[in-house]
């Protein structure tokens, strides 16, 4: 009996991670392929936020016992503050994300939100707070109202419209012959990269949590959608507690903190001016991407 109820547990899971708004394809084929590793405590309680601080704690984690992906991370997000994690690829930036939305427990230490140690709450009140706008987003087949409205059950037309306009997709379906209910995805209208991911923040938006997690697009934008994007973004993130997972340095400058990850540990971290200053592993990463940058720029003209 238990073979049959592992694999309706997974799509229960499944199920529940994308009600929840995570709707990142490859992290659901990842979530089909693994075990259920995370149980919510007989009578865990509900996370109750009031002032959505996030920290993690002497965190040890690997996906695999013999080997450690996180050694001993601490690190805090004061409610409110803007931190960015930047770090060589295979770093473990996306891992602390998969932590925070607690699709894994720590072997040891504690993530913490408002105080409260996210393993002893409810995972389903630990992920109506938190808002994750993956790398890549993946639309259901139906309606682009309906795609929005995902967010949040029973949201009205008023509210589904704000988040399209400052997500700044208005435009966009005010164009299209059936406006919102556009169909969109395989059998319908295929959006653009960008348009995607204005629809996943407008969704979010729609969720209205007060902790977002950012994972920075690549490569699947051009630059200058790329650059209307992180603007809007910006907007988007005002007044929440945000953690953005950033692989172009020039879009995190300005956070409040910058936390420089190498090897699963926290090798440096400080603003973008300290760092700079320090001349050590951000200053090394920083100075590459000017020199990148500008070599594009002279193969562009
Ligand atoms: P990138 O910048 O390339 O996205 P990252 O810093 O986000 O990298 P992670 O995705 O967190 O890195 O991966 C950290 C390490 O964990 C990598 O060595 C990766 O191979 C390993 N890893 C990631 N996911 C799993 C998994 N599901 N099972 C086993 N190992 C994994």
């Amino acid at each position: 009996l238990t073979q049959l109820f592992r694999p309706l547990d997974m799509l229960g899971m499944v199920y529940r991670t994308v009600r929840q708004g995570l709707i990142d394809m490859a992290e659901m084929f990842r979530l089909i392929d693994t075990e259920v590793e995370v149980q919510d405590m007989p009578g865990a309680p509900a996370l109750v936020v009031k002032r959505p601080s996030l920290s993690f704690e002497n965190v040890v984690f690997g996906y695999e016992p013999e080997r450690t992906i996180l050694h001993d991370l601490s690190f805090e997000v004061p409610a409110g503050s803007h931190v960015a994690i930047v770090g060589p690829s295979g770093a473990g930036k996306s891992t602390i994300a998969r932590l925070i939305f607690r699709f894994y427990d720590p072997q040891s230490g504690r993530i913490l939100i408002d105080g409260q140690d996210i393993a002893q709450v409810r995972q389903e009140s630990l992920r109506a707070h938190i808002g994750i706008v993956p790398q890549d987003s993946v639309l259901f087949n139906d309606t682009i109202g309906y795609n929005i409205a995902y967010g949040r059950e029973n949201a009205s037309d008023e509210v589904i419209a704000k988040a399209a306009n400052d997500a700044a997709i208005m435009p966009f379906i005010e164009r299209l012959p059936d406006g919102f209910a556009t169909e969109v995805g395989e059998r319908g209208l295929k959006l653009s990269g960008g348009e995607k991911q204005r629809v996943a923040i407008a969704r979010t938006l729609v969720k209205d949590p007060p902790i977002l997690v950012l994972d920075e697009a690549t490569s699947a934008l051009d630059s200058r959608t790329e650059q209307d994007i992180l603007r809007t973004l910006k907007k988007v993130s005002e007044d929440r507690t945000t953690l953005a997972i950033a692989h172009r340095l020039s879009t995190i400058a300005d956070a409040d903190r910058i936390l420089v990850l190498d090897h699963g540990r926290l090798a440096e971290s400080g603003t973008h001016a300290e760092l700079l200053r320090k001349g050590e592993l951000y200053a090394e990463m920083w100075a590459r991407q000017q020199s990148e940058d500008s070599e594009t720029e002279k193969a562009g003209a």
